[in-house]
């Protein structure tokens, strides 16, 4: 409708797809369990921020998703909550491998995101767990053995502990490329074409990057189905 169209423009959205359902543009919009609602206000959030009101009910709808947003404007929970929401619908045993597999380009990141999916999903009783390398295998390892819903990793430890068959990925059906931008860049493209080679094709899949050149763009074409895309401000 048009609050739609009105909330879209002055925030700067655009959405490309069929059928793309209006932003959420308040949390009461949002139909989130109360627990997570919770969670978001007690972090002093009042509203989500344009990439959250736009993805979340694209994500929710269980859609492919690209989107394409600057630093700083709210994409970890833009893919968590969705995420979060699919394990409540999909709850598969932790202990036979993760359900929801976020992929970032470095140590730094991941653990940023790992502390966001702890913080967020511990009302939910969600369990996660972060791979990288730079760091002993065996703690991250003991950390896999007792299970996780959530798996974030870099590209990099996540192949060797795929080589090593350490880490079975044949129950993730919602997968997150996040900064997909900077993981090519750092050139970790074999790798990332590897680890998807052992998710199921039937999953969702949600990319997420600061800009928009042509080697995402194809990553993006080979890796997700019919997505729908989402940028916020001028970036393309
Ligand atoms: P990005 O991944 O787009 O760079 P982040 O997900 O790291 O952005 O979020 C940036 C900051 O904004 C974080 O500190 C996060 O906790 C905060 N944040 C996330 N969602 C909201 C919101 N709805 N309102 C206010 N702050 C938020
Ligand atoms: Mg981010």
């Amino acid at each position: 409708g048009s609050s739609a169209e009105s909330y879209r423009r002055q925030h700067e959205i655009t959405v490309t797809g069929d059928n793309a359902p209006p932003p959420f543009t308040s949390f009461d919009a949002t139909g989130f369990p109360s627990e997570l609602l919770r969670e978001v206000r007690q972090a002093g959030f009042s509203a989500p921020t344009p990439i959250q009101a736009q993805s979340w009910p694209i994500a929710l709808q269980s859609r492919d998703i690209v989107a394409i947003a600057k630093t700083g404007s709210g994409k970890t929970l833009g893919y968590l909550i969705p995420g979060f929401i699919h394990l409540k619908r999909c709850r598969n045993n932790p202990q036979m491998g993760p359900t929801v597999l976020v992929l970032s380009p470095t140590r730094e990141l991941a653990t940023q995101i790992q502390d966001e999916a702890v913080k967020f999903g511990k009302s939910s009783k969600i369990i996660c767990t972060c791979l990288y390398g730079g760091a002993p295998k065996g703690p991250q390892l003991r950390d896999l053995y007792k299970g996780a819903d959530v798996v974030v990793a870099t590209p990099g430890r996540l192949n060797d502990f795929l080589e090593m068959k350490k880490v079975n990925l044949h129950q993730v059906s919602y997968l997150v490329l996040d900064e997909a931008d900077r993981m090519l860049d750092m050139g970790f493209e074999p790798q990332i074409r590897k680890i998807v080679k052992e998710v199921p094709t039937r999953r969702q899949t949600l990319m997420y990057t600061a800009t928009w050149p042509k080697e995402v763009r194809k990553i993006a074409a080979d890796l997700l189905v019919n997505p729908v895309q989402v940028n916020i401000g001028n970036v393309d």
